[in-house]
């Protein structure tokens, strides 16, 4: 479909009126502004009431100089909407060009991405015809807090930041999702074997917010088990939460199982609004020819309405797709043995609006899975801080420093500039002990952790750490950064180091 397509839409929207909800739309680059007309074409044919206000955003923005690649009106079309739907955007070659879609989750506090992935055998390809799943991922912490230092000529470092009040909201969606879906069960997965208090924060509050579910069934597995069972048995979960970094993985692997990464949809919501878009890209290689599937913007549409309470629409909307797929109709990129006729943009938008008010033979259909279901948008209790602040306690201190020579050396240049108030616990290299009683084959780089602990095992002040700060400056040690060990309600709040 030509761009032309948009602009004829644009031309002829409804007035605004009151009964017609406003949202944002982005026409994005490459094939966005083609999949972007054909859904808004199916929206309204489908009986949306939606007025779109259409705002720029990606390629020609960042080329404009805004690195962030969004303009002030977006934001402000945005701030009044408070939904979007939004094409894909080219980010420009070269660096400098900030992440548009981690400036938004940031800004707008959109803390969940919930994917669902389904296949829809035999009409399109999978090796999984039973797969129908959700993932929900946790948007905003974990490794992608952007925190990240080089500390030494030979060691950089990625800050990975777990809050509970982070957990707490992507746990408590993940089960009022579940809930409001008619979703039976959630499998969350983390790595706490060895992340025991990032990963095992995440878990716990699983476990803590998952007993005031008890109608959703609930099991926990190891991230690296858990998904090389999940690309062997999809059909064997239907809900999994996961922390932003596995769940971004798991995400696009789910949608690659459902036979085409093309018909996937993906929701970015928060308190501030919510994003709903296509899991592809802009796919400059076929920009403008009029081929462009819009398949996974329509199935982010489809959750759009049922957003903005217009579930009606979204029904008739996803059947008369459903249809479509079911009568052979297919774009270039879906074509399989069940293809009868392969369409390009414009023929593949006309075949689901003839379909519209008709329902799926075979796939299920969108109206029996969730009619009974209450789709208005999830309404979360605002998170409380408990009244009373743990007791912490200040035990210790981590000094990471830069050194060249053996551990054994650093050991006794610590020992003799910290002085008798201080125990030099250990010294670990990579998390690894290496002093006291370090092996020789352990190989060792430039980074150094040093853990001092007061000699009398008591308490220490900020001052103690200071004057131990200024001893280690003066013994001419290059010292990197310091961590603080604490104990919460007397429990440590600090790992040990392997072998510690
Ligand atoms: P892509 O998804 O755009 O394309 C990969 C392949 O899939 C191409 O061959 C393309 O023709 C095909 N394809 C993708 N969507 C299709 C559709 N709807 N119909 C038919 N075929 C389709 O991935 P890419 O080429 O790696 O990325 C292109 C640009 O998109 C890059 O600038 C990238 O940064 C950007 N991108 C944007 C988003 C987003 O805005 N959410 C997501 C991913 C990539």
């Amino acid at each position: 479909m030509p761009n032309s397509a948009l602009e004829q839409f644009i031309e002829n929207q409804p007035e605004k009126k009151h009964a017609y909800t406003p949202i944002t739309v982005v026409p994005g680059d490459g094939i966005g502004p083609e999949i972007v007309a054909s859904v808004l074409s199916v929206m309204v044919a489908a009986g949306a009431s939606i007025t779109s206000e259409m705002t720029e955003m990606g390629e020609k923005v960042y080329l404009s100089g805004n690195t962030s690649g969004i303009p002030e009106e977006t934001w402000a079309s945005l701030r009044h909407t408070r939904v979007m739907l939004k094409a894909p955007i080219t980010t420009p070659q070269g660096g400098g060009y900030k992440s548009l879609n981690v400036t938004m989750r940031k800004t707008l506090g959109l803390y969940a991405n919930v994917r669902p992935c389904r296949a829809y055998a035999p009409y399109i390809k999978t090796r999984h015809p039973k797969m129908d799943v959700v993932i929900i991922r946790e948007n905003e912490e974990d490794l992608y807090a952007g925190i990240e230092h080089q500390e030494t000529p030979e060691v950089v470092q990625c800050l990975k930041l777990i809050t509970r009040p982070g957990c707490e909201r992507i746990v408590r969606y993940a089960f009022e999702y579940a809930r409001q879906q008619g979703r039976k069960r959630i499998t969350c997965m983390t790595k706490d074997n060895i992340m025991k208090l990032t990963d095992g924060l995440f878990h716990r509050v699983f476990d803590e917010i998952g007993a005031e579910y008890p109608d959703i069934e609930q099991q926990h597995q190891i991230v690296d088990f858990g998904m090389a069972n999940f690309v062997d048995k999809p059909e064997q979960y239907d809900v999994v939460l996961l922390p932003n970094l596995y769940g971004d993985i798991l995400s696009d692997i789910a949608a690659q199982m459902t036979g085409s990464v093309g018909l996937g949809g993906s929701v970015n919501i928060g308190d501030g609004g919510a994003i709903f878009e296509a899991i592809h890209g802009s796919a400059p290689d076929i920009a403008g020819k009029g081929i462009a599937n819009p398949s996974g913007l329509l199935l982010a549409a489809v959750e759009l309405l049922h957003h903005i309470g217009q579930s009606e629409a979204a029904e008739r909307m996803h059947n008369a797709w459903l249809r479509t797929l079911e009568d052979g109709i297919h774009t270039g990129d879906m074509k399989s043995e069940a293809s009868k006729k392969i369409v390009g943009t414009a023929e593949f938008t006309s075949a689901i609006i003839d379909r519209l008010g008709q329902k799926p033979q075979n796939l299920s259909s969108h109206s029996a899975a969730s009619a009974k279901m209450n789709r208005s948008p999830l309404q979360l209790p605002t998170i409380t801080r408990p009244s009373t602040k743990p007791l912490k306690e200040l035990v210790g201190v981590d000094v990471f420093v830069e050194w060249l020579n053996s551990p054994d050396a650093l050991a006794s240049t610590l020992l003799a500039a910290a002085g008798e108030k201080w125990k030099l616990v250990m010294i670990s290299n990579r998390g690894v002990k290496v002093w006291p009683n370090g092996h020789d084959e352990t190989f060792c780089t430039d980074h150094w952790r040093c853990r001092f602990q007061p000699s009398n095992g008591g308490v220490i002040t900020h001052d103690d750490i200071n004057r131990l700060m200024q001893a280690i400056t003066i013994a001419k040690i290059d010292f990197i950064k310091t961590e603080h060990l604490c104990n919460f309600n007397g429990k440590a709040g600090y790992s040990l180091s392997q072998g510690q």
